[in-house]
């Protein structure tokens, strides 16, 4: 079954209707997802429906939209929530200078907070990269070297190098929906050259559903679309990409425990 390993169930958009969505999942063939938090400060709404449904885990960090407002929180908190069983990864961090929604001096202090919690804890660290390609990169060397972690560039969109540079420092690379836009010629190139071991699926939902349901709400059973896509640009069948993505999620998302992952439908 497929993995979906980034997901938002805890906005407003999902309320009430959480064990619908783990069905619809379960019946398109994701068997788990991982649902990610926003606010550190929000993070006991996010755990909450962890512990509530067994094929939902969930992360724990500041989104770069909010490292303003969560500048100064020590990695120490970080590390000290994720010990909860349920919680198997850090962030999402990251650099979103399309935005800019918090000042980027926050935002990479915030980056280097989680990336030092993910050293820590060994949990893979949830890397958000917008319009940040240089900066990124340079942290990503720079901080690499000072110690590894592992980690993944999540919902990726941004150029060839950092794909290239991320994959040279052992970091995982997650595709979304955008893999399946018209207009995403670039990055379908990418995702066919990079290496089979390294790839990961995802929704963002609530955000950027797959062709043909863009523009609409997002769901995890969505992963699916987006994995006939990548499945047909690397030229292998929907079983052997199946198999493969998931591998890497448990490679990577090593807290999460291997018999977690439900029967097929
Ligand atoms: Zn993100
Ligand atoms: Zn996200």
């Amino acid at each position: 079954m497929l993995v979906d390993s980034h997901c938002h169930l805890d906005f407003p958009d999902f309320e009430g209707e959480h064990e619908d969505l783990i069905a619809r999942a379960h019946g398109a063939g994701v068997g788990l997802m991982v649902t990610i938090c926003t606010h550190i400060r929000k993070f006991q709404q996010v755990l909450a429906l962890a512990e509530a449904h067994d094929p939902v885990f969930c992360s724990v960090g500041t989104h770069p939209h909010n490292a303003g407002a969560e500048d100064g929180i020590p990695a120490s908190e970080i590390i000290e929530l994720s010990q909860h069983r349920k919680v198997v990864a850090i962030g999402e961090a990251g650099l979103d200078y399309f935005y800019d929604k918090s000042p980027r001096d926050a935002q990479q202090r915030g980056l280097r907070t989680h990336i030092a919690a993910a050293r820590e804890t060994g949990l893979p660290l949830v890397i958000h990269s917008r319009d940040a390609d240089d900066d990124m990169i340079a942290v990503l060397r720079e901080e690499m070297a000072n110690g590894a972690f592992p980690a993944l560039l999540h919902c990726f969109s941004s150029g060839e190098e950092l794909a290239k540079v991320g994959v040279e420092l052992g970091l995982y690379v997650s595709f979304s929906g955008i893999l399946t836009f018209k207009r995403s010629e670039e990055l379908r190139a990418i995702a066919r050259d990079l290496p089979a071991d390294r790839l990961l699926l995802e929704t963002d939902a609530p955000y950027l559903a797959p062709q043909p349901r863009r523009g609409k709400r997002n769901e995890p059973a969505y992963t699916a679309m987006t994995a006939a896509v990548l499945a047909d640009v690397r030229g292998v069948s929907l079983e052997e990409m199946t198999q493969q993505t998931t591998d890497n999620f448990f490679r990577l998302f090593s807290k999460v425990p291997k018999d977690a992952l439900p029967r097929a439908a």
